[in-house]
């Protein structure tokens, strides 16, 4: 049935360019950067009547990457659960509108819904609306954990007066705020100029991630200094218990960093997803990415690339399998390049610490199990949605969180209740400090995204403690686009984009920018 609505495509797509040579593509990797590379360049080739031959090689025997989806069975239902990548926002329009074009379900995060399931009911063990924006820092105190910690913060996002209140009080008004959302709507807000770029024909091509940057000034300064410096000098002044409890919260979640650790382009992009609306697809996000390759690529599961090498006027892969068919105009690398074992052409060897990024290391603990008592302060009537330890705390997690009420919504968070939990850490989680009882469990580690480490070597304006606010320039440029040219052929690199920052959808958005260079170049057809 694939194979047949791949002739289709081909056919329909060669209508009208008959006896021109196809542009034969191959790109390595089947996560959503591959996925996107695969479809905007079938997109792009299509509209410039050009016909295309796509191949997407991924290593492992399924698509998705660092979207991958679990299940576990419970009364008689499956529970679907996700491994990596849980969630996108509803400004990530890639994402919004594929998936609603693929037919697929938007679910409030966190989803455990069967993806023929187009909302939740009231069986669905769902976490309620009420609970949803509920989170705790949750200070186990030193030592061992054997008693109750106590909590640093408490919202309860049912109650939203006092929850306003008690912050108005504890962060001295609404000033941080305001001022921490107006950085990072201007970053985003750069960010996401990339969509009206790709509606203009010659616009947003660019040769490398730092002139891409060059048209975001407010991305590209929050990229270079640590998020706690540039919310705490100049005009911003941020106060510290501010960004250690509410913006270090956002970053611990998301990129498992402290806010003295981490770029401010991380932080930014923390707080963003922490104040929009927050989805998943049920049934997994992998599908939108299985969607996007089932309609522009032949695609080799369990195919590994172990070599890209020149040969003639373009470049053959060599796999685990062996010298692939065919010469290939032009190949997409969407895998972090220095977690693979690829070798690329000859004299290209100094690319390796061009591209070099450090990944996080992070386990992710499923548990369908309860809590223990003595954990949390004896009057915590009802645990919130989200448990995050505080700044500078490892354990015994980074955070947990509540993924679906196994005892109805009614009982969900109250002590002894059974539940779906996820947990975030930097080494394996002891079960038996955390669970009371545990019925089922499983582990994942991943290295799951570059460390967003602040590019200008922690120092701002003019050295630390400058306070003119003055913006120096990047001493340190990010990893290149091309990799390798040779007239009309080429090998390019989508994931130094990821020392940015990572995302699904800014994959997707990196790889369009890839693919527009990677097609055209500076002449881009008319
Ligand atoms: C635990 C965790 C939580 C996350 N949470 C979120 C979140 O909530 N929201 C969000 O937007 N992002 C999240 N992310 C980040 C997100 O997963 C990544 O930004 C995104 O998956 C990167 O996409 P990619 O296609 O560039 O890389 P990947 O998803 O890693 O895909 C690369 C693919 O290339 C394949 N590959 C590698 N080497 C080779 C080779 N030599 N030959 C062939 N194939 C190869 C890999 O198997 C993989 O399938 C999370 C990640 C993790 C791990």
């Amino acid at each position: 049935m694939r194979s047949l609505r791949l002739l289709l495509t081909a056919l329909v797509l060669s209508a009208g360019t008959l006896g021109q040579r196809a542009r034969r593509i191959a790109i390595v990797g089947g996560g959503p950067a591959g996925a996107a590379s695969a479809y905007f360049a079938r997109h792009e080739l299509q509209q410039h009547n050009t016909p295309a031959d796509i191949h997407v090689f991924e290593r492992l025997p399924r698509l998705g990457g660092r979207a991958h989806v679990g299940t576990v069975e419970y009364a008689n239902r499956t529970l679907y659960f996700e491994q990596g990548a849980s969630m996108f926002i509803g400004k990530n329009r890639h994402l919004v509108d594929l998936a609603r074009s693929f037919n697929l379900t938007l679910c409030p995060h966190p989803c455990t819904l069967h993806p023929a399931d187009k909302r939740p009911t009231d069986d669905d063990m769902v976490v309620d609306a009420g609970m949803l924006g509920a989170y705790g820092i949750w200070d186990p105190l030193p030592g061992p954990v054997s008693g109750p910690g106590r909590w640093v913060v408490r919202r309860h996002g049912d109650q939203w007066l006092r929850d306003m209140l008690r912050a108005l009080w504890r962060y001295g008004g609404l000033g941080d705020l305001r001022r921490v959302r107006r950085q990072t709507r201007e970053a985003v807000d750069q960010f996401m100029q990339s969509y009206d770029q790709f509606s203009r024909p010659h616009d947003g091509v660019y040769a490398s991630w730092d002139a891409y940057l060059a048209d975001r000034p407010a991305l590209q300064q929050s990229l270079y200094y640590r998020a706690a410096e540039l919310y705490s000098h100049g005009a911003t002044r941020i106060s510290q218990r501010f960004l250690r409890e509410v913006v270090s919260l956002a970053t611990r979640v998301n990129y498992m960093q402290d806010v003295d650790s981490i770029s401010a382009v991380g932080a930014h992009i923390s707080m963003a997803a922490e104040s929009d609306e927050a989805y998943s697809v049920a049934g997994g996000n992998h599908q939108v990415f299985d969607s996007m390759l089932g309609h522009s690529a032949e695609v080799h599961l369990g195919k590994e690339v172990v070599a890209v090498e020149r040969n003639g006027t373009g470049y053959r892969l060599v796999t685990t399998d062996g010298v692939e068919d065919g010469v290939f105009d032009t190949v997409i690398i969407a895998a972090p390049l220095p977690l693979t074992k690829i070798r690329l052409p000859e004299g290209l060897e100094d690319l390796k610490s061009a591209v070099k990024a450090e990944y996080v290391r992070m386990h992710v603990t499923f548990v369908i199990g309860t809590l223990r008592d003595d954990l949390f302060p004896s009057d915590t009537l009802r645990l919130p949605r989200l448990v995050v330890t505080p700044y500078g705390t490892t354990l015994p997690f980074n955070c947990l969180s509540i993924l679906a009420c196994l005892d109805g919504t009614q009982q969900c968070g109250r002590p002894g209740s059974l539940a779906l939990f996820k947990l975030f850490s930097h080494a394996p989680i002891d079960l038996p400090q955390v669970f009371a009882h545990v019925q089922w469990h499983r582990r994942n580690t991943w290295h799951a995204y570059p460390r967003l480490e602040p590019r200008n070597g922690n120092k701002y304006g003019g050295g630390e403690g400058d306070e003119s606010g003055a913006f120096h320039l990047p001493r340190k440029s990010l990893p290149p686009i091309v990799l390798d040219r040779m007239d009309d052929a080429g090998v390019f690199y989508v994931n130094g984009m990821e020392t940015v920052f990572s995302t699904m959808e800014s994959q997707t958005v990196a790889a369009r920018h890839v693919v527009r260079l990677a097609l055209f170049g500076e002449n881009f057809p008319s």
